[in-house]
């Protein structure tokens, strides 16, 4: 390649061997590569876990099946359809992309990647069944991943952890705070990589809800990240772009690694 720099040859093999463009452009992409290639998340187990299945829609008696969510009493839709921006993007779609680019660079820093298979089964699974993938596999850390359908004013990120404790279903005050820690790590690494800005409706970047199966049903630390607000022009023009998933992915994967291991 003529006229290419020696340096600018290096960093392109390694974006073609691993077949991932990391954040900022190729300026950053060698250190990058080189920072996973030590496999920093080696014997780590992680559930990544795409917020809707696509053809939940198709399956409307199987996805308003009520379970149980950890509410003495209560119960909620088995699983929903997700929302989508006002052109027609469906969440479903862009959580699906940003967890199976997820996946691949999280295996390339080592972990052990498990991904909720919303792609190869014709609906769901059950917000029950996606928080026993993630005890089953005894997850270092499970992260879900969404895009708000919130008003059109309110823009950014944040993420959901649990808020109270439900001794029936062993959710206690040292499960919540791991939880906690998990969404802390990701608020820091999610807006360093994306330069998504956080919520202007949860300010602190945190809903504690107990409205969540997914998160009161986990044994093993687990966040939901609600990447941006699909219903925002602005938003929305971020999470329709490629360039932008591959970000998001990035930021989850970074914020993962900040939380097991301490550093970005
Ligand atoms: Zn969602």
């Amino acid at each position: 390649m003529p006229g290419m720099s020696r340096r600018l040859a290096l960093v392109l093999a390694g974006v073609i061997a691993t077949g991932l463009l990391a954040p900022s452009g190729l300026a950053m992409s060698a250190r990058t590569h080189s920072a996973h290639s030590v496999k920093s998340l080696a014997g780590k187990v992680i559930l990544i876990d795409p917020g809707h299945n696509i053809r939940n829609a198709l399956h409307p008696t199987r996805i308003n099946r009520p379970v149980f969510y950890g509410i003495p009493g209560a119960t909620k839709p088995c699983d929903t359809t997700g929302t989508a921006t006002n052109s027609g993007y469906p969440e479903a779609r862009y959580t699906l992309a940003v967890g199976l680019h997820a996946v691949k660079i999280l295996r390339d820093m080592g972990a052990t990647v498990v991904m909720t298979p919303v792609n190869t089964r014709p609906w769901g699974p059950c917000i029950t069944r996606r928080a026993a993938i993630g005890n089953q596999i005894h997850a270092d850390a499970a992260v879900s991943i969404h895009a708000d359908g919130a008003a059109s004013w309110v823009h950014g990120f944040y993420v959901i952890v649990p808020s109270h404790r439900l001794p029936n279903v062993g959710l206690g005050p040292r499960r919540i705070a791991r939880d906690v820690r998990l969404g802390a790590a990701m608020l820091k690494a999610y807006h360093k990589t994306t330069g998504m800005k956080i919520s202007n409706l949860y300010t602190s970047g945190y809903l504690r809800s107990d409205a969540y199966g997914g998160t009161n049903l986990s044994h093993v630390p687990k966040i939901f990240i609600e990447t941006g607000n699909m219903r925002s022009p602005g938003n929305a023009v971020k999470l329709r772009s490629r360039a932008f998933r591959h970000l998001s992915a990035w930021g989850i994967a970074y914020g993962i690694r900040l939380y097991l291991t301490g550093h970005m």
